[in-house]
């Protein structure tokens, strides 16, 4: 296991729930947060998914993930309807823009709801190890729930090692963030590449 980086944020107790978007992403950051707290479990919810089927199937490598620590996973249910009135509004921004910003408080609700119904003293995502996405839009997200902790996993080459243990590991790695507009706007630029 890796030795933890210096970029630790103020814990919140010693029993964490991380929100999950998915393996890859997930990996490296489980390894971090089991050398700090005595208590960690998993809670994949994504709804901003645009298909069943893609939700399922990084659920599956989220599964494997959780097999591979041997840590407790809760999974939400899957509501894309309800996240798309949630995010309707901003259909029109782009990667990185307001509409994420209502993405990742709509997860982030329902990690907080989670982490307390589930007895976790702090939550956390993993959605800050991605290089495009901004932590600090994803932290304001997360002060709007109490419990939540700046776990900032891009810090300390976390979103290498992620896709070092995915590597070895055989995850699937999708090439688009999840919702339709981030497919589309994949699909025009033709651009791809882990997410
Ligand atoms: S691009 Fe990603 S973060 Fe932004 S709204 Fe879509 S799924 Fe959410």
């Amino acid at each position: 296991m890796k030795k933890p980086g210096k970029n630790i944020p103020e814990l919140k107790g010693r029993s964490l729930l991380l929100h999950v978007c998915c393996g890859p992403c997930a990996a490296g950051c489980v390894e971090r947060l089991l050398a700090h707290y005595d208590r960690v479990g998993l809670y994949y919810s994504n709804s901003n998914i645009c298909t069943a089927d893609e939700f399922e199937k990084r659920l599956c490598y989220v599964r494997e993930l959780a097999d591979h620590f041997d840590l407790p996973l809760s999974v939400d249910s899957y509501d894309h309807a309800s996240w798309l009135s949630v995010t309707e509004e901003y259909r029109e921004e782009p990667e990185g823009g307001l509409r994420c910003g209502r993405c990742f408080g709509y997860s982030l609700g329902r990690a907080a709801a989670a982490a307390d119904r589930l007895g976790y003293e702090s939550f956390a995502t993993s959605l800050t190890v991605s290089p495009r996405k901004s932590s600090d839009l994803v932290f304001a997200a997360g002060r709007e729930y109490s419990g939540f902790t700046e776990w900032n996993f891009k810090k300390d080459s976390g979103y290498l090692r992620g896709l070092e243990l995915a590597k070895g590991w055989n995850f699937y790695r999708q090439d688009f963030c999840g919702c339709e507009f981030s497919l589309r706007s994949r699909e025009k630029s033709g651009a791809n590449g882990q997410r």
